[in-house]
């Protein structure tokens, strides 16, 4: 055969962040995804850095959706010499234009802030510049779900709504050769049923080959009520102390997930009512990205939205804070206060400002709701320490360290296993990727046995024929 398709996994491998994977077909080659691989800072410069093909050779990428660990490294890969055209849908691309931004932003000025502490080494130089995502978004295309689209001769690509975030999608690639043809799944981050404001995953029809995310492949999530009692537990008991409830969150879903369960709770008398701030001006611009998109909201979200003109995301109680200003004042004021502000895993982002004030209180409370990657200042946070260093200082913790999963935006185990065996006709070969290995392997062991099919957990850059 002439055109062997091949496809090798070069980020997201028995990991859950820096999603990359090269897809070859004969000359031709694309990425799926190009994330930013978030950890420790130095081996994370370094993977963030260093591809293992020539950008400049890449025909295309496509991105499942707009989180960071899936599309925050393109602006790498376009200051390497990639050139040609990035396809996501229009809620993922009009999301990327708020966090590439953003993205460029932060690493600047928390470069300036490790700068400063150096101590005569020679400062560090961002990963890219503001410039860099400049030509990043002007090199996007949007897609629409259920429209297949023609990524090059022979090659069709689909979109179906993933149900993770606004615009996320699931994505299946179609190669055809002569008479034959091989469909390629690519699953992205898996999203779960009735969660607020998006709709269901959807099932596309089957695949030779799928690819899919095993985040939470070792575990279930408790189910809503369970979820919605945690959080009404945690909020009483911090607002009782008189502290501050700190949300480390995703600025894009987790916040806007968060924000809408937190009304609905405050109107239905179950919370006292607080005040609560987003203080995230990402935050800010991704729910103007959602209020612009209720064209993918799940159908009581839609009908929500026009019912009440654009609640639930800016409801009375809430204010988004934008100003540097007003963020700092949030530092002074006395509890009890929500404070919601990015990013999820701690790793940037205003939340940091916060953690720094916030932590050596044991009034307060600091509430996880999201995955913590290994590495990460909120995995060791979750974790346990007694002290962490953020920006330079150390800071000892004796706030209340928290976590509520109910509200991760990841298909649990039995969502992923459900959702995969449902697949008609069944993928003959599944890989696994975006899951530390002891979920992996768990996901896998039960996927052979449900589906049948070998499972494999690649390494990182390990490569696969797919289609001779
Ligand atoms: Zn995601």
């Amino acid at each position: 055969m002439a055109n062997p398709l091949r496809i090798s996994f070069e980020g997201a491998a028995r990991t859950v962040t820096g999603s990359r994977h090269w897809i070859r077909w004969g000359e031709r080659s694309w990425l799926f995804d190009c994330g930013l691989y978030q950890g420790h800072r130095d081996e994370a410069e370094r993977i963030n850095r260093t591809f293992r093909f020539d950008p400049g050779a890449i025909d295309a990428v496509v991105v499942s959706h707009a989180h960071l660990d899936h599309i925050g490294n393109l602006p790498t890969l376009g200051a390497q010499g990639f050139g040609g055209p990035i396809h996501g849908t229009a809620p993922t691309m009009d999301l990327a234009r708020v966090m590439l931004p953003d993205s460029a932003f932060l690493m600047e000025r928390d470069l300036h802030h490790v700068n400063r502490r150096t101590g005569g080494q020679p400062p560090r130089k961002p990963l890219y510049t503001m410039a860099d995502v400049e030509s990043t978004l002007a090199r996007m295309r949007c897609t629409e779900y259920h429209r297949p689209w023609s990524l090059a001769e022979g090659v069709t690509v689909e979109a179906f709504d993933a149900g993770h975030i606004l615009g996320s999608a699931l994505t299946v690639f179609e190669f055809k050769e002569n008479d034959r043809s091989f469909r390629l799944g690519m699953s992205g981050d898996l999203g779960r049923p009735k969660r607020p404001i998006l709709r269901d995953p959807e099932r596309h029809a089957g695949v030779d080959v799928l690819v899919l995310e095993s985040t939470y492949g070792d575990r279930l999530h408790p189910d809503e009520e369970t979820t919605e009692r945690g959080l009404v537990e945690i909020v009483q008991r911090t607002a009782q102390r008189g502290g501050k409830l700190l949300v480390p969150a995703f600025a894009v879903g987790r916040t806007q997930e968060l924000v809408a369960t937190l009304h609905r709770l405050t109107t239905e008398g179950r919370l006292p009512q607080l005040p609560m701030f987003v203080d995230s001006p990402l935050a800010s611009r991704a729910t103007q990205v959602f209020r612009a998109h209720p064209e993918v909201f799940d159908a009581e979200t839609a009908k929500c939205f026009a019912e009440t003109d654009g609640e639930p995301f800016g409801f009375r109680r809430l204010k988004y804070v934008s100003t540097p200003d007003e963020s700092r004042a949030l530092n002074d004021r006395a509890g009890p206060m929500i404070v919601i502000a990015a990013s999820g895993m701690c790793e940037g982002g205003r939340i940091l400002h916060h953690l720094i004030h916030g932590l050596g209180d044991a009034k307060n409370t600091v509430l996880f709701v999201g995955f913590q990657g290994e590495g990460t200042l909120g995995r060791r946070l979750r974790d346990g320490a007694d002290s962490v260093r953020i920006l330079g200082e150390t800071v000892r913790v004796r706030a209340e360290i928290a976590g509520l999963d109910g509200f991760s935006a990841h298909a649990d185990q039995r969502e992923l296993s459900d959702w995969a065996a449902a697949l008609e006709p069944a993928p003959k070969r599944i890989f696994l990727v975006h899951g530390e290995p002891g979920p992996a392997e768990t996901l896998a062991a039960i996927l052979k046995s449900r589906i049948g099919c070998p499972v494999e957990i690649p390494f990182l850059h390990q490569e696969f024929a797919l289609w001779n």
